[in-house]
């Protein structure tokens, strides 16, 4: 394994953003928390301070929701032309690209995810959300409904339904994409004309406080977007239970996604949850294993593996068991690790001391369970960030908690199955709490789709694992999460239905 640590190269224009007092984003203007209590920004590759955000509590959450209500009520967003609200969205789309390097920096900085891989990737990836989400805006329609009411002789009825936007949302992210997961998040509420209140992972805040900026330079209407920062417990539970908020919308483990379901029950507020995920990546005998084995390597070490669709369970037939596990101990031992501004290494840190602390705990129990580790399986000492080696498990069963539990780091178990029935096949796969992400790994097509079909997850690959697109709905079955985001399915939970119906 090569190791590379250059985190120096950011610029000076960076610098001076990351050497600025970080408020909250209210009403249009960066403003001082009540408490101005600061928490350090830590690079997660080095360990040091980078930056400071302010600690928000209940009376930041209040003011932001007051804001919010203020310009929904008002119109300024809900109520413009749709054209014009498509239009800043737009706006923002080019905005974000024009600062691919900007975001970039931030980024590997925040999480050391790889500057290169961001400015390709991840940033384009957001614009394209909010392109298509800016699509939808003009094409938010209801329908006129066919009434069987009884009805007087001659008279008629007219029953048609409107789509209004939800009102005020609270949008809690996670550390892990933040960049990627802001902007998902804010842009089919846009879409809908709601107003938003954020609050970023404090562990990872600063693209997010970026993001801020630009939409600053929109002419988004001032209220429409608003920004809390701190700590989850606090600015995240006031969101979760404010009675000013109609809806929120949460991305983080599942613990939490269960706490913010009780703190909503309050007004009822609307909740969507996109949660863990312990994604079963399938090998069938009859697998391309050139293409399949770099592919299994790729859906568990992205992100070192701290990503809520990462291919952690590995299933394997058999007859190609020794093959597969060869290749990818192969694999995993070429791997670069390091984070690098250029960003020519395979796996970055994890992104804290506490995320670093609870994988080799979970390497612990693995050894301890009785799975046979193959290769990995260690901090990196020589570095001085949060970086584990690639990891991987082989012979386990679905008994032990290394495969039942989300690890969120660069671990991967591996499965023997020797069966071609597909129930059996299928029972394996599903036998875990979640249902995020799937993936099977055929010649035979039809295979595939079958059990595609048999497999309880919000998305299931064939030949391909995590295939994100802004138009397909992703969400989870089970304890991976209430409702969809991205495409259509993703702009719903942001629109009420009213029904409406007249004599004729
Ligand atoms: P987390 O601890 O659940 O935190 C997520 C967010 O919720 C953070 O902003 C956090 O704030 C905040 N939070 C924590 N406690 C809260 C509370 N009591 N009330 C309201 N907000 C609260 O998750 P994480 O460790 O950051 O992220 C990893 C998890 O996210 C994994 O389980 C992963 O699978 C999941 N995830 C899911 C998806 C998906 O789309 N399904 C995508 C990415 C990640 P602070 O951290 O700032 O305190
Ligand atoms: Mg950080």
């Amino acid at each position: 394994m090569n190791e590379i640590i250059d985190h120096d190269k950011i610029t000076s224009q960076i610098q001076a953003f990351l050497d600025k007092p970080h408020g909250h984003f209210i009403d249009g203007q960066w403003i001082d928390g009540k408490s101005g209590k600061p928490i350090d920004v830590i690079s997660p590759a080095t360990g040091n301070i980078v930056s400071s955000i302010q600690s928000g509590d209940g009376d930041d959450v209040d003011k932001a929701v007051a804001a919010a209500r203020r310009a929904f009520d008002s119109g300024v967003w809900s109520k413009v032309l749709p054209v014009e609200r498509a239009r800043i969205m737009f706006k923002l789309a080019d905005l974000i690209e024009f600062h691919a390097s900007q975001i970039s920096q931030l980024e590997a900085l925040d999480i050391g995810v790889s500057r290169h891989m961001m400015e390709t990737i991840g940033v384009k990836l957001s614009a394209n959300q909010l392109r298509y989400y800016a699509g939808w805006v003009t094409k938010i329609n209801g329908e006129t409904i066919t009434n069987s009411r009884p009805r007087p002789e001659g008279r008629e009825f007219l029953t048609y339904t409107e789509k209004e936007p939800v009102g005020v949302v609270g949008q809690i992210i996670p550390w892990n994409f933040p960049f990627a997961m802001a902007v998902q998040k804010i842009a089919p509420a846009l879409a809908a004309g709601c107003t938003i209140v954020m609050k970023p992972a404090e562990d990872a805040p600063l693209s997010t406080l970026y993001l801020a900026d630009l939409i600053a330079q929109t002419g988004l209407p001032s209220g429409v977007f608003n920004l809390v920062n701190g700590y989850g417990r606090k600015a995240g539970a006031a969101i979760a239970a404010h009675e000013g908020v109609d809806k929120v919308s949460f991305t983080g483990s599942t613990d939490v996604g269960k706490e913010i379901i009780r703190s909503a029950t309050g007004n009822l507020k609307r909740t969507t949850l996109e949660l863990g995920g312990k994604s079963p990546v399938i090998l069938l005998k009859d697998a391309d294993l050139d293409e399949a084995i770099p592919a299994v390597a790729r859906a568990i070490f992205f992100l070192s593996g701290q990503n809520c669709m990462a291919g952690s369970r590995l299933l394997v037939h058999g007859d190609i068991y020794d093959r597969v596990l060869e290749g990818l101990v192969t694999l995993a031992k070429s791997m670069t690790i390091g984070a690098d501004m250029t960003g020519t290494y395979d796996i970055g840190p994890l992104i804290s001391e506490k995320q670093l602390t609870r994988v080799l705990a979970y390497i612990d129990i693995g050894i301890s369970e009785g799975a046979r580790l193959i290769t990995g399986g260690k901090r990196v000492e020589k570095l001085p960030g949060f970086f584990v080696e690639p990891t991987i498990f082989a012979d386990c069963n679905s008994g032990m908690r290394i495969v039942k539990e989300e690890i969120f780091g660069p671990v991967l178990t591996v499965q023997k199955f020797n069966s071609d029935d597909l129930d059996d096949i299928a029972a394996l796969a599903n036998d875990n709490i979640f249902g995020l992400s799937a993936s099977v790994w055929t010649a035979d097509l039809a295979q595939g789709h079958k059990l595609a079909r048999k497999i309880k997850s919000g998305q299931v690959g064939i030949n391909i694992h995590a295939a994100i697109d802004p138009a397909t709905p992703f969400g989870g079955y089970k304890q991976s999460g209430w409702g969809r985001e991205f495409g259509r399915e993703g702009l719903e939970p942001y629109l009420e239905t009213k029904a409406i119906t007249a004599y004729l």
